[in-house]
């Protein structure tokens, strides 16, 4: 292939940056390419004895995703947890309450998704990249500084060693994100005031591949099924209980956790550290300037209650790949604003419809107890109508629209999970 090459660099090795540079690995521009991933911190280590803490829910899109990036075949080769169920429910116990049960037999799935350690995701990922001489990561390097030159973009990074000059920036640095703030991308934020609490409980009914989330005043309670027959547990709480509950012993920290849960497993014990981690919403109003994209928490962080976070980045990262791969199929600059509009334009809608929709949920089950019969009757209402449930089944496995027709068929070329 002729033409000439660009240069690109991105910025954060979290998922959603090494889903970028993996894309554009496997994609049909890659030898028009020079790809350059800097990161902060150190290489991913993956423990085949212990499970990682930080794990996703993973969508059926995330799947075919991380697929087309040729590294599905190694996370599901390793370690995974499907979960065929889930089960969610406000009020006092399951029984006796207001509930919404979702079952993958209902859209002919196998399952309604995985559970998938963050420390594979970045390993598997890793190792795509590091066998493609296109592309190198740097780590244990941050960036100071990013200047947007005549037809090219700079970027300093903090060791002072020589710069970096690209066509593009790809900024996934997550949150946080240092290259949104030093060129002034502007953001809509809310605090939620919560944390939410993360670690791995053993339980004494068995988790049945299903994922259980209640919802309680404070925030909601989720069971994610593990692998090993554990769960991992996400629970957000406003910060003053969260603190309070990071200070208590294990037993005391267990009867909380299992009078919260309503006894849903039976007596549970908790087999890891606890970790809390603060709770925002962010969206950035703008996805991209000249030579500078957002993708994944760089643009956008929702609420943990619906999982839904990486599966949105990862979304990003295929959009933005594809735009990178069409433009220089094309001979047009992958920097050009034109090109970076044209992934918003494919992202940004769906991904504060999202945000707007957890933020949504969120508030409406903290609202005052006079509100209780209207949340409960609304859950048993919407448990009573399957093809509304199949549609939100589908939704959430990111197979329920046209854009996500296509990408099943060119994941169709990759081969199927089964
Ligand atoms: C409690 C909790 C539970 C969650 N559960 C789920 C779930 O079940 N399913 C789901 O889909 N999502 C979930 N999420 C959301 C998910 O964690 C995020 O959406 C996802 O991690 C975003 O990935 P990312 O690659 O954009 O950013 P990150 O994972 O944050 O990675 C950013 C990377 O950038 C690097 N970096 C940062 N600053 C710099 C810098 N200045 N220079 C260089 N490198 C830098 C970091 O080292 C890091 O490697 C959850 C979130 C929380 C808080």
């Amino acid at each position: 292939m002729t033409g000439p090459t660009y240069k690109i660099v991105i910025v954060g090795a979290g998922p959603v940056g090494l889903a970028v540079g993996a894309l554009l690995a496997a994609s049909r521009a890659c030898e028009r390419l020079q790809i350059s991933i800097i990161d902060a911190g150190t290489a991913p280590h993956w423990e085949t004895e212990q499970l990682d803490l930080r794990v996703y829910a993973l969508s059926r899109a995330s799947q075919q995703i991380l697929d087309a990036a040729g590294a599905w075949r190694a996370i599901a080769g390793q370690r995974m947890s499907p979960y065929r169920r889930m089960q969610i429910w406000e009020g006092a116990t399951w029984r006796h309450s207001g509930k919404l049960q979702f079952d993958s037999v209902a859209v002919g799935e196998p399952d309604l998704g995985a559970i998938v350690e963050d420390s594979l995701i970045r390993s598997a990922l890793s190792s795509v990249i590091e066998a493609n001489p296109r592309i190198e990561i740097r780590r244990s390097t941050t960036v100071a500084d990013v200047q947007v030159r005549d037809g090219c973009i700079e970027l300093l990074t903090a060791s002072a060693e020589q710069g970096v000059t690209a066509n593009l920036l790809v900024a996934a640095d997550g949150a946080q994100s240092a290259v949104r703030k030093r060129m002034d991308f502007k953001a809509l934020e809310r605090d939620y005031q919560q944390q939410a609490i993360v670690a791995h409980i053993e339980s004494e009914a068995k988790h049945a591949a299903t994922a259980w989330q209640r919802f309680l005043p404070g925030g909601p309670l989720a069971f994610l099924p593990l692998a090993d027959g554990r769960s991992s547990i996400v629970w957000s709480l406003p910060n003053a209980e969260a603190a309070a509950l990071m200070e208590t012993d294990a037993p005391q920290f267990e009867r909380a956790l299992g009078h919260a849960s309503g006894g849903v497993l039976g007596a549970l014990r908790l087999s890891s550290r606890r970790v809390s981690l603060p709770l925002r919403a962010q969206h950035a109003l703008s996805y991209c300037q000249p030579r500078v994209a957002l993708a994944g928490d760089a643009a956008h962080t929702v609420h943990p209650l619906a999982g839904q976070g990486m599966n949105l980045g990862l979304q990003d990262a295929w959009s933005l790949a594809q735009a990178i791969e069409a433009a220089v199929l094309s001979g047009q600059d992958p920097g050009d604003l034109r090109v970076l509009r044209r992934y918003e334009r494919a992202r940004k809608a769906e991904n504060l419809a999202m945000l707007a929709a957890f933020d949504g949920i969120d508030r409406l089950f903290r609202a005052p107890r006079a509100l209780a019969p209207l949340r409960l009757g609304g859950l048993n209402f919407v448990d009573r109508l399957p093809l509304l449930k199949r549609q939100l089944i589908l939704r959430a496995l990111g197979l329920s629209n046209q854009v996500e027709r296509k990408r099943s068929d060119r994941w169709s070329q990759y081969g199927t999970l089964a």
